[in-house]
């Protein structure tokens, strides 16, 4: 069902359902087909009962709002008020934070009603949720494919509708992504306009909170339930009060095709899908402009030098000492610190604290930090100028349809390209809506992003829920989740 916040909203308000009743029904599909798609790792049943209790005072006071008694899914990065907290890793195990994320806590004093957390790749590092400790999430469209990452688990919770919508964070790309590979929405929006107070930091310049749900008008009302300035992150941003999304005069917008984005590495398939995406706008009376953007070969590079150098150093606090697990040891505090964080964390965060750590030592910090982040300077200024001569810029989601589970096989440098069309966005901090456009030969989902210049959320959103409106696409479950659900 497209647009189920608004539907199951109305149903709640005609007291044709009450909140209970429609948390029971989340509830009962999570627990018969959540073995099979791992998409929660801690769930909160009994909370959630308490919650939908709450929330129908609400609905009977008058005082709902669209959010009000509806079941929501929360990746594990960001913080909940006692409920587990463990961003997947086995560092964090047993960790229940005593605060709520800013993101979460509006949420909940809207009356949404918390299922449970969901499965991501460990700390938010990875494409295909397989670095998790919980074991990877899959696809609800087809269980041996992967359901994208980080916030894979978000995405398939949303896809196999065990969450009527779901938070999930992007650092890179990691609400876009599995977003794009489940045949759903998700927005990352303009830097700092959600709180990242709460959220557990990976790479802070770039860490956005963001919304996956069934269609775009959904991710436009989480989103304006969530933003707005926070005095408790001070990167933080307010924005316009007015509602995101608008009716867009097609025939007066630019659509920029960045050449780049189309690129060698980029499925044929998925290349077709966004060029008919395209052709759609251009039928509608949008003006279609192709631009280019010589410094994408380098946004890749760039971004992992940051993303790892930040990483490094946000993920110095996990010492065995404040936090989570520590290992047993007879040495002294340097010892235990050492055997708490080569146990704690799993491969692929070791191989980013140290990689992080390389390129900030002393010797090579100007050759490739600093350097990396000119780069990051000159994109987003690229970028900039480009937004002055178009409105929007269209481009694949992802360079690949979702593939097969067990790419922990594959080279980090290989499982690292997966993220070389969302990038972009996360180093210039604008916003980016991905969205299904499409479908492969064997009905797998290709999905496209909408970038827009900073602060310009409606504009994304608006164009994005255009096409969606116009194209009606839709994705059937995998037989095998069909039959638990
Ligand atoms: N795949 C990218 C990475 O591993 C993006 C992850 C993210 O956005 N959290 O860094």
């Amino acid at each position: 069902m497209k647009g189920r916040i608004a539907t199951l909203s109305r149903l709640l308000r005609e007291r044709k359902l009450s909140a209970v009743e429609l948390t029971e029904s989340y509830i009962s599909r999570a627990s018969r087909s959540n073995r099979l798609l791992n998409a929660y790792v801690h769930e909160c049943f009994a909370q959630a009962r308490l919650a939908a209790e709450r929330a129908q005072k609400l609905i009977d006071q008058g005082a709902a709002s669209p959010l009000t008694g509806i079941p929501v899914a929360v990746k594990d990065n960001i913080c909940t008020r006692g409920v587990p907290t463990t961003c997947c890793s086995r560092i964090l195990q047993g960790y229940v934070p005593p605060y709520s994320a800013e993101a979460w806590s509006k949420l909940e004093r809207c009356g949404a009603v918390l299922l449970g957390k969901t499965n991501m790749d460990e700390f938010a590092m990875g494409s295909s949720s397989e670095t998790s400790c919980f074991g990877a999430p899959i696809n609800p469209l087809n269980t041996s494919l992967s359901a994208g990452g980080s916030s894979g688990g978000s995405a398939a919770a949303v896809a196999a509708d065990i969450a009527a919508y779901s938070l999930g964070s992007d650092t890179g790309g990691s609400v876009r992504q599995p977003a794009a590979f489940c045949g759903i929405v998700g927005f990352r929006p303009t830097y700092g306009t959600i709180s990242r107070s709460g959220l557990v930091a990976y790479a802070s310049s770039f860490d956005q909170i963001g919304p996956l749900a069934s269609s775009v008008e959904d991710a436009a009302i989480v989103y304006d339930a969530i933003r707005g300035r926070d005095c408790a992150d001070m990167t933080s941003v307010s924005s316009a009060s007015a509602p995101s999304l608008f009716e867009p005069d097609i025939k007066s917008i630019t659509v920029g095709v960045p050449k780049e984005f189309f690129s060698d590495g980029v499925e044929e398939e998925v290349k077709v899908a966004v060029e008919a995406a395209i052709c759609l706008y251009e039928r509608a009376g949008a003006r279609i402009k192709q631009v280019s953007l010589p410094l994408f070969s380098k946004a890749l590079a760039a971004y992992y030098i940051i993303s790892c150098a930040e990483a490094s150093s946000n993920l110095g606090r996990y010492d065995g000492v404040r936090y989570g697990m520590r290992a047993d040891c007879d040495g002294g505090v340097a010892d235990m610190m050492a055997k708490t964080r080569t146990k704690g964390f799993g491969k692929e965060v070791r191989r980013r604290i140290m990689l992080g750590t390389f390129v900030l030592s002393g010797g090579y910090k100007g050759q490739y930090y600093k350097r990396a982040c000119g780069v990051r300077a000159m994109l987003s200024a690229a970028l900039e100028d480009i937004f002055n001569g178009c409105d929007v810029l269209v481009a694949p989601a992802a360079p690949t349809a979702p593939f097969a589970l067990g790419t922990e096989r594959r080279s980090a440098a290989e499982a690292y390209q997966a993220d070389i069309c969302t990038v972009p966005a996360s180093m210039a901090g604008i916003p980016a809506v991905s969205l299904p456009c499409g479908m492969t030969k064997s009905g797998m989902p290709v999905g496209m992003q909408v970038m827009a210049g900073r602060h310009n959320d409606g504009l994304a959103l608006s164009v994005a829920r255009y096409f969606e409106r116009e194209a009606d696409i839709s994705f059937r479950l995998s037989a095998e989740v069909s039959r638990e659900l």
